[in-house]
């Protein structure tokens, strides 16, 4: 194999994702004079973020005017269980409805209030309505509109392309090796930055509402580059996945189904969710159905309904239920909205979840209720990075949106991973202009390097036998399912992570047939390899941490210890090859921000209404 061979093209920065934080980061490089590439694995607008159904958080306050960045950051804190990175959380809340209003700017059409405002809906753990939507299609529209406006930017955009690993000069980022899908060719991007925004890695699960995408290739890549994960314990199970029929068991049914006003009931007609208010949010939920019936007539005195806390608890809770044996016939919980809103209502505000399971589970959600369990969601851990300019350790490298950890603590709030995106993925652009400016020269490529990157690719079809890439992948899923699953203990995960030492020995051998072009299952090896680096890191952390906090519960550790709110934990390459994990103390919080999240909510609601009134 001769180096020279490969083609080379230069940009300054090359963002990896075009979901809405890629293309977002893109976006403000690019404003910024930035020649900037942007690459993804599949068509461009095919990303995640299409797939977002129930819409973005931002405090704009135009379906319930008390409203303020300030009710929006004590929410995310208090859903991220005060375990969140204090800045980001506040640069994420400020700077939500900005995001928005830009997007709106840019051709986004949001559903509208009678009074011609973007509209906003109720979401689990929110405060008030404060999801702007677009039905349960948000992403699509988010999408579209950055698609467009980025193209207009002169991105230069590479499809179906798959980056493997990153290139460095030294410490800094110089570069990185990746591959077309069809062709099997490889080709190197010369460039200063590099932006990961490769989102999660839920295809590690058996049950998952994620794509096949999601191989946590940003998280394989950054530790294979000398960066740090954070916090991979926490990875978020939503509680409504369908459960039923088998083939597409995982997918999501969105919390815009409860936002609306379903309720979730057991196998014994009792709405089960009453029974499982945690202390942390009894203050602020309704604990009876009357009250529940007031809210959703949209009394504004009344609290909100149980099914409406954080997506940890509701998840919890229906698993409870099928462990109790009250479960739904095929091991769920039900989720009613028939009985609650008229047919019409239902198919204009969740067109998606109609047909989804008018096709799929032949079900009319406009009369019967569905079966949910369960799935596999979203990572809130991920790569470390700063909060302001989102760079990781590695000088030239950045990450932002589901990639990055942070913004969201130990539970994130649904709607909060778009605004996330939004806002940082501006931040990381920026980030990446400004570094660019203080850096003298082109980092310089190494061929050594590349030629090492090339080459793992290639053994995967040169050898002459070896593992099956499938097989390797079911059986990593049926691990992670079982031992990493959404309850753990110290015996579990330490099977769990032999189990996964082992498939790394498998995948040392692995071996995919066909040539080159158009071969799935070279592809699938390949991706083996991050999806490995994401199981460990979560099953390594997961052990760790002897607390049960947000989407991490530890049935050997119940309840939150609070020795445990001062500790990250940083998950890395040690010098001899294999995976370390260690627990760092956390920066203290702003004083200032802390008074915000720990002041009760009437006191916080007085304080923003006197705020109001002195603008
Ligand atoms: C069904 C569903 C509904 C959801 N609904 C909501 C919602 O209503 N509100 C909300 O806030 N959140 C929602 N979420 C979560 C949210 O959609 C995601 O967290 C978010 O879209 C992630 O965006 P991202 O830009 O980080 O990554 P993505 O949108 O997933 O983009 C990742 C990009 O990285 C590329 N990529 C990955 N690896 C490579 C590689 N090796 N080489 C090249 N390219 C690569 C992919 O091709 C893709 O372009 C939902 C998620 C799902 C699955």
């Amino acid at each position: 194999m001769d180096i020279a061979d490969i083609k080379v093209i230069e940009h300054d920065v090359i963002v990896l994702g075009a979901g809405g934080a890629g293309l977002r980061a893109a976006i403000e490089c690019s404003m910024n004079g930035l020649s900037t590439g942007l690459v993804c694995k599949s068509l461009l607008g095919k990303a995640h973020t299409v797939m977002a159904e129930g819409g973005i958080a931002a405090s704009l306050g135009n379906a319930d005017d008390r409203d303020h960045w300030k009710i929006h950051f004590r929410d995310t804190m208090r859903g991220g269980k005060f375990l969140n990175n204090w800045r980001m959380a506040e640069l994420h809340a400020k700077h939500a409805p900005e995001r928005v209003r830009e997007l709106e700017e840019w051709g986004a059409v949001f559903d509208r209030t009678k009074t011609g405002f973007i509209n906003q809906r109720n979401f689990g753990g929110h405060r008030y309505p404060r999801l702007a939507h677009v039905g349960d299609r948000t992403g699509l529209e988010i999408i579209r509109t950055l698609q467009d406006h980025g193209i207009h930017q002169g991105i230069d955009v590479y499809m179906e392309c798959t980056g493997l690993d990153l290139l460095k000069d030294d410490d800094r980022i110089s570069g990185m090796v990746a591959m077309w899908r069809d062709s099997g060719e490889f080709i190197i991007f010369h460039c200063k930055a590099i932006i990961l925004a490769t989102g999660g890695g839920g295809k590690a699960w058996k049950i998952t509402s994620n794509s096949w995408e999601y191989t946590g290739d940003g998280y394989g890549m950054a530790y294979e580059a000398g960066a740090e994960l954070m916090d991979m314990e926490f990875t978020q199970f939503h509680p409504t996945g369908m459960v039923w029929p088998p083939s597409i068991r995982g997918a999501l049914v969105t919390e815009a189904v409860r936002g609306e006003g379903g309720i979730l009931i057991n196998s014994e007609k009792n709405q089960f969710m009453y029974d499982n208010i945690p202390d942390r949010f009894s203050a602020e939920t309704a604990d009876t159905k009357e009250e529940a019936a007031r809210w959703l007539s949209g009394d504004k005195d009344a609290r909100r309904p149980p099914e409406l806390l954080t997506r940890d608890v509701v998840a919890r809770a229906i698993r409870k239920e099928v462990e109790a044996g009250r479960g739904s016939p095929h091991g769920g919980a039900f989720l009613d909205i028939a009985s609650r809103r008229r047919p019409e209502d239902i198919k204009r505000k969740l067109p998606s979840m109609y047909h989804q399971f008018k096709v799929l589970a032949e079900l009319d959600i406009t009369k019967n209720a569905m079966e949910v369990g369960p799935t596999l969601h979203y990572f809130m851990g991920g790569v470390r990075v700063d909060a302001d300019s989102q760079m990781t350790n590695v000088p030239g490298l950045f990450a932002c949106g589901e990639c990055a950890a942070g913004v969201h603590g130990a539970n994130r709030l649904g709607g909060n991973s778009l605004s996330d995106l939004l806002v940082c993925g501006k931040l990381a652009g920026s980030g990446a202009v400004n570094y660019i400016q203080t850096i003298s020269g082109r980092p310089k490529l190494n061929d050594d390097q590349a030629k090492k990157v090339v080459r793992s690719a290639t053994n995967i079809l040169n050898r002459d036998h070896g593992e099956n890439p499938y097989l390797i992948h079911e059986d990593l899923q049926e691990l992670m399912q079982n031992n990493v699953g959404i309850v753990r203990t110290d015996e579990l995960l330490s099977e769990g992570i032999k189990g996964i030492l082992a498939l790394w020995d498998n995948f040392n051998n692995v071996k995919a047939d066909g040539a080159s072009q158009f071969n799935p299952g070279w592809h699938q090896a390949i991706s083996l390899r991050n999806l490995l680096v994401t199981s460990e890191a979560v099953a390594r952390a997961a052990r760790m941490r002897e607390e049960s906090r947000g989407a991490h519960s530890r049935i050997d550790f119940e309840g939150e210890r609070d020795e445990w709110l001062q500790y990250n934990i940083i998950l890395k390459k040690s010098s001899s090859g294999t995976m370390s994990a260690e627990k760092i103390l956390r920066d203290k919080p702003d004083p200032e921000l802390e008074r915000i999240a720990k002041l009760s909510i009437e006191e916080l609601e007085a304080e923003v209404r006197h705020d109001k009134l002195q603008d």
